[in-house]
């Protein structure tokens, strides 16, 4: 035992696990044929099985089984050969069935581990608990203002999840948004959840306990519910251990219960007791037969399992010979290592294809807020770009000009030419590389300014950039510079 004045010296230190609920972008739920669609009229997504009438019965999809596999064999965990489900009891307006379908002692996977880095750190790992297949419950509408009734909406119920528990690995709140940008990354890039976390796609709960730093085993934890984003998660975890150290320091003690987060005061407040206490009195579901995956069927689905992210940046520095931080950049979504492979494809410089994608493009793209799929400039366009600079048609600087005029056509009406060639012929941008017509110009500028030569030729190098301006201004600003710099050099003689 420790006395109260003792206490206020020690050091603590968070230890955090979270559980993660992911929604499998199957085309329809899990137990029926409803097709799964996020924004539908209310209600109109329903069927029988999901509405939970008497006499209805699951018929198990067999992409969901699929897509945990995936899920499960790209973090390195263990399929289970034989798994069950079970029904997990409770009463909430928006399950129909008084019980969700679920998995407990004998879920779908075992086992595994995500690799996260904070910042540009060293790799840390933290272990999984198991991954478990289950269904989704429908959404209480409850009144913003005006109404008093809280409506129902059950085009979610019955919609596929997996749920990622880990183990109690994570040890700061940066821990664990690290964790979790990872994990949404590796279910991005299986195409197997889509990750938006503002439509409900990915959820997160949070268990969290504070101990003193060198003590082996776990403090009484809490559960943080409620956050709706990866910096709420981070922000609610920093908010529950300050509390839970001030507590303990205090000379208090810790009450296992679950918070719910509250984004707008940026406080945790506890739950109403009746709605945490739960006794889900799971039975294995007789309506559904045990799930039996053969080895044969986890060895086709590990063999159609696509690069992930490491594994791709690898590629991009052995093949394409560019920096670790851009493959990092470029890994960062399966769409746009695609896009930059398809501007490779095209585009044979791939540093410099790396260079652009990373600045201009990826600047465009955040500022008109759109994905690489929603943006109307493809990877051609973009590789005919480049190519128009780099064969000197037109400069650099040019090119951002022509990029721009590119994305406003394509923004605002794609039936215009937004092509890169068509964009430089319609405002006349094009580079005069032509030496012929450019050492016309050149002995023109130095016949008509004399005296500026024969400075220059004194030793007056300043001079130079004078007439690369004189150029420049008889030719619009299209005349190649490096021409420019090397016939200038020859006539002033240098
Ligand atoms: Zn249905």
């Amino acid at each position: 035992m420790v006395s109260p004045a003792q206490t206020k010296e020690i050091a603590y230190e968070p230890v955090i696990g979270l559980e993660v609920h992911a929604q499998l972008q199957t085309e329809s739920k899990i137990f029926c044929g409803c097709r799964v669609s996020y924004g539908e009229e209310p209600n109109s997504l329903t069927c029988p099985v999901c509405l939970g009438l008497p006499g209805a019965l699951p018929i198990l999809n067999k992409q969901a089984v699929e897509y945990a596999m995936r899920m499960i064999l790209a973090v390195g965990g263990q399929v289970n050969g034989h798994s069950v489900f079970a029904r997990k009891n409770y009463f909430y307006p928006d399950l129909p069935k008084g019980y969700q379908i679920s998995q407990f002692d004998k879920p779908i996977g075992t086992g595994g581990a995500i690799q996260y880095r904070v910042d540009k750190g060293e790799p840390q790992c933290c272990r999984l608990i198991r991954i478990h297949l289950e269904e989704d419950a429908g959404k209480s509408i409850h009144p913003e203002s005006g109404e008093s009734r809280t409506r129902v909406d059950l085009n979610r119920c019955g919609t596929a999840l997996i749920e990622i528990v880990s183990e109690p690995d994570l040890l700061s709140p940066q821990e664990a948004y690290a964790y979790l940008v990872k994990l949404k990354q590796i279910l991005q890039y299986l195409e197997v959840c889509t990750g938006d976390m503002e439509k409900g796609h990915l959820r997160c709960d949070a268990n969290v306990s504070v101990r003193p730093v060198g003590q082996k085993e776990l403090g009484t934890r809490t559960e943080l519910k409620n956050m709706n984003s990866f910096k709420g998660v981070e922000r609610a975890l920093t908010f529950e251990i300050e509390r839970q150290t001030a507590l303990l320091r205090a000379g208090g003690e810790i009450e296992q219960t679950s918070l719910m987060w509250d984004e707008k005061k940026q406080v945790a407040e506890p739950m109403r007791s009746k709605e945490e206490s739960h006794d889900y009195r799971y039975f294995p579901e007789p309506d559904l037969l045990d799930l039996t995956i053969t080895s044969e069927w986890i060895e086709s689905v590990r063999a159609e399992l696509p690069e992930l992210p490491e594994e791709k940046a690898e590629r991009f520095l052995s093949d394409y010979r560019i920096r670790e931080y851009d493959a990092g950049v470029l890994t960062d979504s399966r769409e746009l290592a695609d896009f930059f492979e398809q501007v490779v494809a095209l585009f044979d410089d791939p540093r410099t294809a790396a260079n652009w994608i990373q600045t201009e493009y990826l600047k465009t793209l955040n500022e008109l807020k759109l994905s690489v799929a929603e943006f109307p400039v493809r990877a051609v366009q973009v590789a005919g770009l480049l190519k128009l600079v780099s064969s000197g048609k037109i400069s650099g600087k040019m090119a951002k000009t022509v990029f721009a005029e590119m994305v406003s056509r394509a923004m605002s009406d794609q039936q215009r030419d937004f092509s890169p060639e068509g964009v430089v012929r319609d405002l006349g941008l094009e580079q005069v590389s032509d030496e012929s017509a450019l050492a016309l110009i050149v002995d023109k500028i130095i016949s008509e300014n004399e005296s500026q030569v024969q400075a220059y030729r004194n030793g007056k190098e300043k001079l130079f950039g004078f007439f690369v301006g004189q150029v420049m201004k008889e030719t619009k600003g299209q005349a190649n510079p490096e021409v420019i710099n090397r016939l200038l050099k020859e006539r002033l003689g240098n």
